[in-house]
Formats: C-alpha cells, sequence, structure tokens
C-alpha cells in the first residue's frame, strides 16, 4: 500500500504531527527507532520550560503564543495536566541580550512582565541569592510543561484518529522520488508524502538523501537537587533561565516533591548518537553543583543526574522546510535545546505544510538556505 505521509521520528514533534494529519483524514505512518516517549532522544526528564516573553527573539513570540493555545487544547481533549503556570524568572545583568530580547518580546506582544532589582527578588523568592548587578524580569504566564505527559497525550489522540505507530523500527535510508521510499531493518514504505523528525539522527538520516545538515548532536546533563518545599516547591519558586557572558542555566521549581531540577544550556560534547552516552558523573555535577551553591543556597544535596540529547545548529534557529527540490518532503529539526515548547505548534505546520504547501506561521527564519 502507498501511505498518504510517512513520519520518520515520533517524538516531540513527529507525534504532534502524526496527530494533526490523522484528524484531517490523512493516511499516517509514524515509524521510530525506540517506543516514544523514551529516554533515548530529546524529551526525557520530566519537565520542559514555555516562556512567551522570549530571549532568543521577539519573532518567536507568535509561535510560541499558537504553541500555548495548542496546549491547553490538548489538555482540554484529553483531561491531561500538562502545563503548570509556575512563572519564569529569566535572571542576567540587565543589558545582557537575553534579557534585553525578552524586554523587547513583552512590550511588542503586550506580555505581562515583572522586573525586579536583585534585592527585591531575594524579598519576593527568599530561596535566591543574587549579586547586587543581576535583575529578573519574571514572566508570571510562563512555565512548565510535563513533557512526557505531553507527547503521550498526543499519542493517545493520533492512535485514536487512526494513524498507525511502528515502534522499534529504525529508518535506515529514505529514496526521495515521486513515491517516496522508507527503508528499514523490517521493511520498506511507500509513501506520498514524507515527514523527517528523527531529533538527534536527523542529519545521519539526511545524509540517505546527499543532504548535508549543520545539526551537531550533542551530549547534554542535568540533575535534581533535595530542596526544602518551604522556599523551592512549585507554588512559591518559579521555573528559571540564568544568562551570564559566557554561560547559562535553567531550572525548574520542586514539582511533587521531586526537588529543584537543574541543567546547563550552553556548551556540552558532540556525540554520535548512536552511541550509548557517557554516563552523568562526577564533573557533571560538580558544574552544576557550583551554580547552585551560588544562587539557591538553601538546596539539599545532590540527588541524581541523567544525560540528554540536544541537536544544535550552528544559529541556534531550528530548520523547518521542504527538502531542496523536494515539494512531499518535510524536515523539521536543529531545536537547539530550545524546541520542546513550540512541539504542539510545530506539529500544526508541519500538517499545514503537507496538506496546504504553506502555513500561516512564518517560517522564514527556519529555512534551510540560510545555510547556503
Ligand atoms: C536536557 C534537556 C532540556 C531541555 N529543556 C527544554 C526546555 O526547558 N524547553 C524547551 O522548549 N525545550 C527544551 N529542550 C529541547 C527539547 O526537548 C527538544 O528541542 C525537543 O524534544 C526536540 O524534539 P525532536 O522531535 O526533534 O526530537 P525527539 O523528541 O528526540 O524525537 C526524535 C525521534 O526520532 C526518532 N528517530 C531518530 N532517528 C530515527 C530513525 N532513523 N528511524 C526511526 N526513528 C528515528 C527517535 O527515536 C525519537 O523518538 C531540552 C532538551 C534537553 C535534552
Amino acid at each position: 500500500m502507498i501511505y498518504d505521509v510517512v513520519i520518520v521520528g515520533a517524538g516531540s514533534m513527529g507525534m504532534a504531527a502524526g496527530y494533526y494529519l490523522a484528524k484531517a483524514g490523512k493516511n499516517v505512518l509514524m515509524l521510530d527507532a525506540f517506543n516514544p516517549p523514551h529516554e533515548e532522544g530529546s524529551h526525557h526528564g520530566d519537565t520542559r520550560i514555555i516562556r512567551f516573553a522570549y530571549g532568543e527573539g521577539a519573532s518567536y513570540v507568535p509561535f510560541v503564543k499558537r504553541a500555548g493555545q495548542l496546549w491547553r487544547e490538548l489538555e482540554a481533549e484529553t483531561n491531561d495536566s500538562l502545563f503548570l503556570q509556575t512563572g519564569v524568572m529569566n535572571v542576567g545583568e540587565t543589558n545582557h541580550t537575553f534579557l534585553q530580547n525578552v524586554r523587547e518580546s513583552a512590550n511588542l506582544y503586550n506580555l505581562p512582565l515583572e522586573q525586579y532589582t536583585a534585592a527585591e527578588a531575594m524579598e519576593k523568592w527568599p530561596g535566591l541569592t543574587l549579586p547586587e548587578e543581576m535583575v529578573v524580569c519574571f514572566e508570571p504566564t510562563a512555565g512548565v510543561l510535563r513533557v512526557e505527559a505531553c507527547i503521550h497525550a498526543y499519542k493517545k489522540l493520533a492512535l485514536a484518529q487512526g494513524a498507525l505507530l511502528h515502534t522499534h523500527e529504525k529508518v535506515h535510508t529514505i529514496q526521495a522520488q515521486e513515491i517516496i521510499q522508507i527503508h528499514t531493518e523490517k521493511g520498506v514504505y511507500e509513501t506520498k508524502q514524507l515527514i523527517v523528525t528523527a531529533g538527534a539522527w536527523a542529519s545521519e538520516l539526511l545524509q540517505t538523501m546527499d543532504l548535508s545538515l549543520p545539526i551537531t548532536p550533542t551530549r547534554k546533563t542535568f540533575a535534581w537537587f533535595e530542596a526544602d518545599d518551604c522556599l523551592y516547591r512549585d507554588a512559591i519558586f518559579p521555573a528559571y533561565c540564568f544568562e551570564f557572558a559566557n554561560s547559562s542555566y535553567y531550572g525548574f521549581p520542586s514539582i511533587d516533591g521531586a526537588g529543584l531540577k537543574l541543567g546547563r544550556h550552553d556548551g556540552g560534547e558532540a556525540i554520535n548518537p548512536n552511541e550509548p552516552l557517557r554516563p552523568f558523573d562526577e564533573q557533571d555535577g560538580a558544574e552544576l553543583q557550583h551554580f547552585i551553591n551560588r544562587f539557591m543556597p538553601q538546596h539539599g544535596v545532590l540527588s541524581f543526574g541523567k544525560t540528554c540529547k540536544y541537536s544544535v545548529t550552528p544559529d541556534e534557529h531550528f530548520i523547518i522546510d521542504f527538502l531542496p527540490n523536494h515539494q512531499n518532503i518535510v524536515i523539521a529539526a536543529g531545536f537547539s535545546g530550545h524546541g520542546f515548547k513550540f512541539s504542539s505548534a510545530v506539529g500544526e505546520v508541519l500538517s499545514d505544510l503537507i496538506l496546504y504547501g504553506e502555513s500561516k506561521q512564518d517560517l522564514s527564519l527556519f529555512q534551510l538556505s540560510r545555510f547556503a
């Protein structure tokens, strides 16, 4: 049989796209090397931040606002708790580009944003310690997505709409032609249209179609620290992004008593996504410990750490585009460690590109041609 659409990679982006396309009546097959949600890619670890006053640039705001609406709709449709409105504090020196972008995004799109000096912030959040030169831009309507629950929710709805999901079936070659052929270790599938949402494996897979993408799969680490819930529970302490001249950290309040979660956003070592990640080690712990001792000094001991994968582009903007010379193949990749919050809207965009050849979202920032 020939499918209407095959989706290679049913993780954050692919599962959402599968839902919107199946809902639109398409005959959809999703193929995944594992069984999403799983711990091999970029979407595990309980939580992801969603913020609307966007530090990476105001041009993301309409897209993330649409994502926020779609998360609310998904919650209503499934009755699952997916979003926690903890608020998010953006912390740094006042003239840091990220903080300037946060303020610009809020001004341009009329988003609520509260600004605090270090002293005011420490009074509002007694678990926080800040040097005098740092300020806080607090976005009260931002918060946290329960990442695996979000993927489960899209999976449940996609399957209910008739999409097929083949798990533990890795695609090794794609032959791009009018009817596209997809080769896995178990067989060959034919489809009229294809979406490639393979996360950290995107560039290796696209090489089978002679497309070389500048995406670097990168090892990332994060950890949970014991926390006094009187200071750090999610009802009273927000999620946070700290921006320094040469580093940035993000983290979460103690949700369901899990403790403070913390990760470093910049850096990380380039990896081969097919090899097991070096486990979280002492050096990883020490780096996070240094940060948390300084800014949330009333935390308890490090409970445990984990590893995960980013897929990083040179400018850290996403890739969402048609494959050059192939109007029947769409790629969404290179989410550079800040993509999950968008995945509901990316699913909708991918569905629109397949159905109509265009999207209502402005995708100019995400074009492949910028790397030409
Ligand atoms: C530690 C960490 C913290 C993060 N924090 C945030 C945050 O706070 N906010 C935020 O917005 N974003 C955050 N992100 C980024 C976000 O999680 C990612 O951008 C997003 O999950 C990427 O989605 P994806 O669909 O590209 O990849 P994935 O969700 O990994 O999906 C890719 C899928 O493709 C499958 N696959 C790959 N190759 C093949 C193949 N050949 N055949 C079949 N299947 C294949 C994989 O098995 C996988 O299921 C974070 C990421 C990490 C790692």
